[in-house]
């Protein structure tokens, strides 16, 4: 890889102050002071030191975000804040992306890696990871739905979605103008699928936040639109 790519994917700041650094004559490979960013290296074969010091290389990151509402799941769009605009320089240049998407209104657990075997593993369909969420609805949510949802519901497309577990918190009184308060645990991932169930039973989610992911889970004290790198556990764990 380019040794400019390399410097960048490690830290060593952005692209054209990397360029400036090169001039200083401060990067070395092998011993050997080179200026030139665009030279060829091989991170695990070749010793790479900027001011006398060896930099430790890495392919891949991954970043757990608590995703804010108001921002999309994709890496680039013309009009409107994605999720990778919250990243910072650092991490951006790993060229990261979303590991699946959360609506523009939905916040919660979103993971971002470069890692797309890993991303690929958690997506399949085949793999059924489940995913839980937190929501809250309009009007009252009841035994009758958990039942629905354990059995599976037809979307307005006809497709009956796979037993999904259904925790009531709250079962809001209508009367009252209260909202309903539920967990709910899907193994699959169809295009809105948490607001089209209870669109079948006939409610209205006026609120959506991802809980967990397989085994990682959102980290509480992160707030709405920071993010952090995952712990070596939580690694672990996803692999
Ligand atoms: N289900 C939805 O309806 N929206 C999301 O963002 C995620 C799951």
């Amino acid at each position: 890889m380019r040794l400019e790519k390399l410097l960048a994917h490690t830290g060593h700041g952005t692209r054209s102050e990397i360029k400036r650094m090169m001039k200083t004559g401060t990067v070395s490979v092998n011993g050997r002071p080179v200026k030139d960013g665009g030279m060829q290296v091989d991170p695990t074969r070749d010793e790479i030191a900027v001011d006398g010091e060896a930099i430790f290389y890495r392919e891949f990151i991954y970043i757990m975000m608590n995703k804010p509402q108001g921002v999309i799941s994709a890496t680039e769009d013309t009009r409107e804040r994605t999720v990778i605009d919250l990243l910072d320089p650092e991490h951006r240049q790993f060229e990261p992306f979303p590991v699946g998407r959360l609506d523009k209104d939905t916040e919660g657990l979103l993971l971002l890696t470069n890692d797309g075997k890993l991303a690929h593993n958690l997506l399949s369909p085949r793999k059924h990871v489940p995913k839980t969420y937190f929501a809250e609805i309009e009007g009252q949510v009841t035994e009758e739905d958990r039942q629905s949802f354990a059995k599976g519901v037809a979307l307005d497309d006809g497709y009956v979605t796979m037993p999904a577990e259904l925790v009531i918190l709250k079962s809001g009184a209508p009367e009252y103008g209260e909202l309903s308060k539920i967990e709910l645990t899907i193994m699959e991932g169809k295009f809105h699928q948490v607001k089209r169930m209870f669109q079948a039973v006939g409610k209205n989610v006026v609120y959506l936040k991802r809980l967990s992911m397989g085994p990682l889970q959102l980290d509480e004290h992160l707030a709405a639109g920071s993010c952090r790198e995952l712990t070596a556990e939580e690694l672990h764990e996803l692999q």
